[in-house]
């Protein structure tokens, strides 16, 4: 027997039953985002391999073993997007958007990760992003918190999540703290992974980062560059909290929060929940203020997060959050015999083109009227229109009630349109 090809491990196939609630969620963010100000921008899937290795950072989790990259036939080195970031920050700098500008920008799409698959962990996955530029103050990021929180209320889910918050400093203070950890972690060498005795002196701030079980009392006990960070960015950091407080959304300080990536500096955030098991992070963030320029653009302060679709959409089926489909015919159009076949399809076209908010569903490639009535019953149309021969001859349609219990009538072709008006338009 033919071996059945299957979908790539960890690689999802969306299926129509829960699109509908994937698509509902999506014009819920992409309607707050845009009347916030943001703008939609979309990059390539694949980009340079060196894009992701300057942004990311070559000592991360993402760049050391995630990445999808391979060889194209010319011999360049390509990578599937892990991150939506690199490449709108890549395609913001091509296009001189940054320059002496204020840019709001969302994206929405496929990531690619090597992950080991598991419940919310996925090698393909959909993530939601926004990222700001321009605007170096800490209103702007008060207001992306704001923004997600809005979200959160939006999609019914407010009670269920909640918001960590730290920041990183600048860059200085970033390496002074450096000296202080890698002494520390040194000190206790002999209980650090594999991974994090490999970090320590490559990229020590990594080791906070850890979900290893075994290490989080050593972590928790590190000293903290929430406590070291320099005066500007600790004003910085205030402003915030003062602005998030003032709005009363509340956060919890965890100066553990380091977040995967190398570019981060000052605010970072993230949103979880303990709903999810292990996979917790609903929606991450921060500011980068030093990328564009990392990246060959002129300094541009910035700042941006991004929401993973399927641990969201997670969320709300956990809650029973996610609406039923409304995509049920409002008519099945039932044809009996070749003549009523001929006719039916133009009739369908000239209905849709009279009635253009009615869902017509016709029956395609015949069946007796039985069965054509069985299938009307179970598509939840709410009529069924029949046309026979003896409808063609008449010139009439005989009109069945499939959700009420009324007799079936016959209405003439003439009189069609207003009938169904009255009966789906208002
Ligand atoms: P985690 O700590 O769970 O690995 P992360 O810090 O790697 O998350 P980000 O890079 O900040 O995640 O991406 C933002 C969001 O994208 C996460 O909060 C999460 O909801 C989602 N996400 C990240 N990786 C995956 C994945 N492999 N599968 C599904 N969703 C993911
Ligand atoms: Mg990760």
């Amino acid at each position: 027997m033919l071996k059945i090809i299957q979908a790539i491990r960890g690689m999802n196939d969306l299926l129509p039953d829960v699109l509908f609630a994937w698509r509902h969620v999506e014009q819920v963010l992409r309607d707050i985002v845009e009347s916030y100000g943001y703008r939609e921008i979309r990059t390539p899937i694949v980009e340079s391999t060196a894009l992701f290795q300057r942004s990311i950072g070559e000592v991360t989790d993402i760049v050391e073993k995630e990445m999808y990259t391979f060889e194209d036939r010319n011999g360049d080195s390509l990578t599937l997007r892990p991150e939506g970031t690199a490449g709108c920050v890549r395609a913001g700098i091509e296009h001189g958007l940054f320059y002496n500008q204020v840019q709001r920008l969302w994206y929405q799409g496929p990531l690619f990760r090597h992950e080991r698959p598991q419940k919310g962990r996925y090698r393909q996955f959909n993530q939601f992003g926004v990222e700001a530029f321009g605007m170096p103050g800490p209103d702007i990021d008060a207001e992306m918190i704001l923004m997600t929180a809005r979200m959160w209320q939006k999609l019914g889910l407010s009670e269920h999540v909640t918001l960590q918050l730290n920041s990183l400093g600048d860059r200085e203070s970033r390496k002074e703290y450096h000296e202080k950890l890698v002494a520390y972690l040194s000190k206790h060498h002999d209980q650090l992974d594999e991974d994090s005795q490999r970090r320590l002196h490559t990229n020590p701030l990594r080791v906070l980062d850890s979900k290893n079980p075994d290490m989080q009392s050593l972590i928790q006990n590190a000293p903290k560059l929430l406590d070291e960070i320099d005066a500007e960015s600790r004003a910085h950091f205030d402003r915030v909290r003062f602005l998030l407080d003032q709005a009363e959304v509340s956060y919890v300080i965890n100066p553990c929060l380091v977040r995967g990536l190398d570019y981060y500096s000052r605010t970072v955030f993230e949103w979880s929940t303990d709903c999810l098991g292990a996979q917790s992070a609903i929606c991450g963030g921060g500011r980068f203020d030093y990328l564009v320029e990392q990246l060959g653009g002129h300094v541009a302060p910035a700042i941006g997060f991004a929401i993973g679709l399927e641990r969201l959409i997670a969320l709300l089926e956990h809650f029973h959050l996610i609406p039923v489909s409304d995509l049920v015919p409002d008519i099945y159009f039932a044809l009996v015999g070749v003549e009523a076949e001929d006719k039916g399809l133009l009739l369908a076209e000239h209905l849709r083109d009279a009635l253009p908010s009615v869902k017509i569903l016709m029956n395609a490639s015949n069946g007796s009227l039985k069965s054509q009535l069985k299938k009307a019953d179970k598509s939840g149309a709410t009529l069924a229109l029949i046309l026979g021969a003896n409808e063609i001859e008449q010139e009439v349609i005989a009109v069945k009630f499939l959700r009420e219990e009324k007799d079936q009538v016959v209405v003439s072709m003439d009189e069609l349109i207003s009938f169904l008006e009255k009966e789906f338009v208002n």
